[in-house]
């Protein structure tokens, strides 16, 4: 079932929204050669803490960390560690905040340091294409024109998309109805309403759509071996253009 949210639904989002992205924000300042990921998490985990909101992702399906932290060919999930950074790497941070009960999700990839042409031109494509999917999050569309717009875009691009995990309905749990896939066809799946409350989360890799469980069980890795990206907003359909809540 796909939860509509009232007006005051949506309110306590939009600061769930607001935590989150400026939480990130301040992450991306953080990121540059020699830093951690434990680092970053803990900082998360103390900016949050100041902002009156929680962690979404501590603790979730057991979880160990406040966010997620995913260098180079890591795609998504990355447990955040003794691991530093080092120029040249790009880290993608995946976040949540819990705030009056409602949820944030926001993720981006961040340059440390100077980086190839390649990894830049990836971070770009999968930050635009996140944009590209987000334009057909209006009320009368369908899921699938958000996820064509997405794979058309990447791939035109020549890059690919993640299959094997997809963007989600958020608000009172992480991770709702409907599934929100980066790939498929226009015009097919759930319509879109307002009051509809999307995570859209593009993941790109530049060899190969797939990927693989590392045995950690957690941090997800291209199969190839090559780059992958990861941006992601929560946005709310509306009547008119869709408001990103994840955004400063
Ligand atoms: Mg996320
Ligand atoms: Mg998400």
């Amino acid at each position: 079932m796909i939860i509509l949210k009232s007006a005051q639904e949506i309110k306590y989002m939009r600061e769930a929204g607001r935590i989150t992205a400026l939480a990130l924000h301040e992450l991306g300042n953080r990121i540059r050669p020699g830093i951690t990921t434990g680092e970053l998490n803990r900082y998360a985990e103390e900016f949050l803490q100041r902002a009156g909101a929680t962690p979404a992702f501590l603790g979730y399906h057991g979880f160990p960390a406040s966010i997620c932290a995913s260098v180079n060919n890591e795609v998504v999930h990355g447990i955040p560690g003794l691991r530093k950074l080092e120029n040249g790497d790009i880290i993608s941070i995946d976040m949540g905040a819990v705030y009056h009960g409602y949820y944030g999700d926001s993720a981006a990839t961040f340059p440390v340091g100077e980086i190839s042409e390649e990894a830049s031109r990836l971070l770009e494509v999968t930050r635009r294409a996140l944009y590209e999917g987000i334009s057909k999050a209006v009320a009368g569309n369908r899921i699938g024109d958000i996820s064509a717009a997405v794979q058309t875009f990447v791939e035109a691009n020549g890059f690919h998309v993640v299959r094997d995990f997809v963007g989600h309905g958020i608000g009172r749990n992480m991770h709702e109805e409907p599934q929100v896939p980066n790939f498929g066809k226009p015009g097919l799946g759930p319509r879109l309403q307002a009051g509809m409350a999307l995570a859209i989360e593009p993941m790109v890799n530049v060899g190969t759509h797939e990927v693989v469980v590392m045995p950690d069980r957690w941090t997800v890795i291209t199969k190839d071996g090559s780059l992958s990206a990861h941006f992601e907003h929560t946005i709310v359909v509306t009547e008119g253009q869709p408001e990103i809540l994840t955004l400063l």
